[in-house]
């Protein structure tokens, strides 16, 4: 896995697959909410779009780990219709659940064929995440492209975040649920 900045208008990929690296593939559009890192500061999402050449396999992939994201999320609200009385379901896997879904969300993310890390506006360059060596070293190849160090610390803060925020979503539902 590399992280490559490179400008986001002429990027030239090979012609396999961004993830598997595997001959078959497709051009499909691949989009993230992307922060907009300037010189002086972040400043906000923005919606990048980027045609990418992946093959079916991978870019299935991930509608799996959302989907299963979404059903551990679910759990508290199927178990009410199917008669359950939610109080007596043991609050540790309620948390569970919750706890699954993150880790699945957070598997889809990376199981992305490619992820969009920063944009800058300025200069017009996106930061890649590549999992493929192969398809790193062909992206190196373009001009103005170059490999960087990528710094996980506000990954690991949206982390936390997003964990306490959906903990505390279900523990509302589960509360909303028993009364
Ligand atoms: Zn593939």
């Amino acid at each position: 896995m590399k992280f490559i900045e490179l400008p986001a208008q002429r990027i030239t990929w090979p012609s396999r697959c961004c993830r598997c690296g595997k001959a078959d593939h497709a051009w499909r559009t691949h989009t993230e909410n992307v922060v907009a890192w300037t010189a002086l500061a972040v400043t906000r999402y923005r919606r990048i779009s980027l045609p990418i050449p992946v093959c079916g396999d991978c870019a299935r992939k991930r509608m799996f780990w959302f989907a299963a994201a979404a059903l551990f999320f679910g759990i508290p609200l199927l178990l009410h219709p199917l008669g359950v009385d939610l109080e007596k379901v043991p609050t540790a896997l309620i948390l569970a659940s919750a706890v699954a879904a993150i880790v699945c969300a957070l598997v889809g993310q990376r199981s992305m064929p490619i992820n969009i890390l920063r944009f800058d506006p300025d200069r017009k360059r996106v930061r890649l995440r590549i999992h493929h060596d192969d398809v790193a070293r062909a992206l190196l190849a373009n001009p103005d492209s170059e490999e960087v160090e990528h710094r996980h610390v506000r990954r690991g803060l949206l982390i936390a975040g997003g964990a306490t925020l959906a903990i505390a979503g279900i523990a509302a539902i589960a509360s909303l649920l028993s009364h």
